[in-house]
């Protein structure tokens, strides 16, 4: 079975689990353990900002990062597709009792869009709630958001005295797929989370870097929610290893979703689109599911529903796998 349904099923190779093994730590919850200490400097510096808190996972890296920012009642702007949004269990409006305020299509709100929620916001209507926070998300299903989009979005938060958060769980993907460092994707924006747990390899966790003091009451809010966790070195250091050598392999895994985009697109009844590391593949409305059935059935497992099939490469999915998988999909479509 060639399972692309996600790059959350890389599992830790044998050297990053000698690092693990290896790890110096010590007591987390009293800032003492010493490979959590230096996953989260190295972070930080990398994204460009003051400091860096390691929590158990990417929703919590979001959840902290809108926690800080906004008070109840308050406004964040985000797309409807936006993680936060859609796969959180609407922990916004549980946690941090937000308004969310969203758009559609495009990965990132149009000027005049911008211009139009500003106008009617706090002081301007008594009626309003008042906006906190702009959320973007790169990549956005796969796809890199231009950094023109990014600085125009977090420019016009700026002017207008809303913070801004970038969901940046795959950052790393959209680096490599921008050719630029980690710190130019994370520019500008107040809080950015990041995963070390997805295509990165790493088994447990992700972080929320910003300013000193974004991170200090972040760290109080990651208590909060139970999540201080004691000796974590033991999978931090699984993370830093991550950080340090396999970034750059993540041009493996786009290479390899350009070539299977490549093989497939065209075939009966689909199209295909290569974006990082994903392939999306549009199909008949409604039959989404059952054409990742289909796959499943000749050995290629991918989550399917709607209009939509996605398949993620990673670590794990060498140049063989893909064309494998290319001629498990073409006989599988025939099936359908
Ligand atoms: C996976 C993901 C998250 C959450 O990460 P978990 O570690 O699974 O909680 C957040 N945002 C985006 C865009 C993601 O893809």
């Amino acid at each position: 079975m060639i399972d692309l349904r996600s790059d959350t099923l890389t599992v830790p190779t044998p050297r990053m689990r000698e690092a693990m093994a290896g790890a110096e730590v010590g007591d987390d919850v009293f800032g003492e353990d010493p490979a959590v200490r230096a996953l989260e400097e190295e972070t930080a510096s990398l994204l460009g900002k003051e400091a860096a808190l390691y929590v158990p996972s990417g929703h919590m890296a979001n959840q902290l990062g809108l926690f800080v920012a906004a008070r109840s009642g308050e406004e964040v702007w985000a797309h409807e597709k936006h993680h936060l949004i859609g796969d959180e269990q609407g922990a916004a409006t549980v946690l941090s009792r937000v308004l969310p305020r969203l758009y559609s299509g495009d990965p990132w709100p149009p000027d005049t869009l911008l211009e139009s929620w500003a106008a009617g916001a706090g002081e301007n209507d008594v009626h309003r709630a008042e906006p906190a926070l702009l959320w973007l998300e790169n990549t956005f299903s796969g796809r890199v958001l231009p950094l023109a989009e990014q600085e125009r979005v977090t420019a016009f938060a700026r002017a207008h005295g809303m913070r801004t958060h970038l969901d940046g769980a795959r950052l790393w993907n959209a680096a490599v797929g921008l050719e630029v460092p980690p710190s130019r994707v994370a520019q500008g924006f107040d809080s950015v989370s990041v995963c070390f747990s997805k295509g990165l390899g790493a088994p447990v966790g992700s972080a929320l870097a910003g300013d000193a003091e974004t991170v200090r009451r972040a760290r109080r809010g990651r208590k909060l929610l139970g999540g201080g966790m004691r000796q974590a070195g033991i999978v931090a250091a699984g993370a830093l290893y991550a950080l340090r050598r396999h970034r750059e392999r993540l041009v493996e895994d786009h290479r390899h979703a350009s070539d299977l985009a490549g093989r497939i697109d065209g075939l009966p009844g689909i199209s295909a689109e290569a974006h990082t590391n994903m392939v999306l593949i549009g199909v008949a409305e409604g039959s989404g599911r059952a054409h990742a059935e289909a796959f499943a059935r000749h050995g290629v497992r991918a989550l399917g529903s709607g209009d939509r099939v996605r398949m993620v490469l990673r670590q794990e999915i060498g140049t063989e796998d893909v064309a494998d998988a290319a001629r498990a999909i073409e006989k599988a479509l025939t099936d359908l």
